[in-house]
């Protein structure tokens, strides 16, 4: 008998016929004698309503509201899957993140787990249950209902597959695995058997949202099994993201391309160049509490220089305004922004051990003509800022010429 954490995205629980296939396939589990913990997203577009409708009242919604509006997708979602699941026999039982005491911190949009109280959990499932938790949401020490940033259902499965020392976290989701890119974009992509956690990480904060970046930092940090499935097929064995690399196979130089196109680019030009320049710049920026990606200090010449950086493409105009101010206080030239960018990223940890990944990315985007903005490396990892508009060929040009489609 093992204990499973699954987790069903919003698609996969996207109407009630789907609800009612997710409900027999936990019962299967359930009668192979295994004892099955259920986190689930809210039912796909309503979390993106629910925002919608806030900001219809308040522009700029308060952050405790939104979070008390957003978590009701996801309770919507555990309570008719428990129905659907008493309906075919199955013992089930719903729960709140503020029910099963899911505590995070108080940031809310974003929040953080600190704690995970399995007592209740434990005890309904020894009496056979399926638990249904509602994911995305938790409570603070004070009671508020908080949220744990878009995407973050994934999240809340893998917490409680940690809290549960489950045997396995399945994340279910519309597609059958972790590809070699967005399948969306270069239906030519691969699904992969494995990743390592290392490359998940890195393809998950450059922007592959298969999976939310926390979800994958947790399963590291505590060591759970982590798969991602399909919820639409009863075969296959999904990916499996590792610890180890793959020794047994050749190691590919690149295991995927990442992109996101919810960047902005930000240049602070004519700055004087003394020394402090980056800390006066970005240390307002910070104070702001806007994280900065990419950041490039040009060569002075005349004894001024230029400083750019990337930002989410949310914070751009708070950014912006905040640069302005800046530039008086330092005695810049001009601010400019160009909020139409895109970053697409080579990842992969063969990359350590072969030399020539950065010109074979490069040259694969001159020969289409695609004129790179910005550059940035890791060990494992090449990043590059582009106009928007090449996003989707880049993406196709740089899957082809790492070969990741053979
Ligand atoms: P869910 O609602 O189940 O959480 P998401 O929409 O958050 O699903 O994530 C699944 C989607 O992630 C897929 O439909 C796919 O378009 C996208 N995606 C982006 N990059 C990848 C990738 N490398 N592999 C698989 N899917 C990816
Ligand atoms: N429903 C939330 C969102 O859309 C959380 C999730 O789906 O994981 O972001
Ligand atoms: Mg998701």
């Amino acid at each position: 008998m093992a204990l499973i954490v699954q987790k069903y995205g919003g698609t996969s629980v996207g109407n009630p016929e789907r609800i009612k296939n997710v409900a027999r396939r936990i019962a299967r589990f359930q009668a192979q004698g295994h004892q099955v913990v259920v986190v689930v997203s809210a039912m796909s577009g309503e979390t993106n309503k629910l925002i919608a409708l806030a900001k219809e009242v308040q522009a700029n919604p308060d952050p405790r509201e939104l979070d008390m509006i957003m978590s009701t997708g996801e309770q919507v979602t555990i309570g008719l899957l428990a129905m659907a699941l008493k309906d075919i026999g199955c013992a089930a039982k719903s729960y709140t993140g503020g029910q099963v005491k899911v505590l995070t911190d108080n940031t809310h949009t974003k929040a953080r787990i600190l704690s995970i109280d399995e007592a209740n959990l434990r005890r309904d499932l020894d009496a056979g249950q399926v638990i249904v938790v509602a994911g995305f949401q938790g409570v603070d020490e004070e009671g508020n209902i908080t949220t744990l940033g878009r995407g973050g259902s994934d999240t809340s499965g893998v917490a409680l597959a940690a809290a549960l020392k489950a045997d396995e976290c399945q994340i279910y989701t519309d597609v059958d695995g972790v590809y070699t890119t967005d399948p969306r974009v270069v239906p030519e992509a691969r699904k992969l058997d494995t990743i390592t956690f290392e490359e998940m990480l890195e393809m998950a904060s450059l922007g592959s949202k298969v999976l939310q970046i926390r979800s994958v930092e947790f399963a590291g940090k505590y060591k759970v099994k982590l798969r991602v499935l399909s919820s639409f097929q009863d075969e296959g064995e999904g990916t499996l993201i590792t610890v180890e690399e793959d020794k047994k196979m050749e190691q590919p130089i690149i295991s995927g391309i990442a992109f996101n196109r919810d960047e902005a680019k930000l240049t602070v030009l004519g700055v004087p160049d003394t020394p402090g320049i980056a800390y006066q710049i970005l240390g307002a920026i910070a104070d702001a509490n806007i994280d900065v990606d990419m950041i490039i200090q040009n060569v002075g010449h005349d004894g001024t220089t230029d400083f750019s950086f990337t930002v989410n493409r949310g914070d751009f105009a708070k950014a912006q305004a905040i640069l302005e101010t800046v530039k008086t206080t330092m005695g810049a030239r001009e601010v400019t922004g160009d909020s139409k960018i895109c970053k697409v990223s080579a990842v992969g940890v063969g990359m350590r051990s072969h030399p020539g990944v950065a010109s074979k990315m490069f040259k694969a985007l001159a020969d289409e003509g695609i004129n790179i903005k910005m550059i940035s490396t890791s060990e494992i990892k090449i990043s590059v800022v582009l106009d928007e508009k090449y996003l989707e060929l880049a993406v196709r040009v740089l899957h082809r010429a790492f070969e990741l489609d053979q």
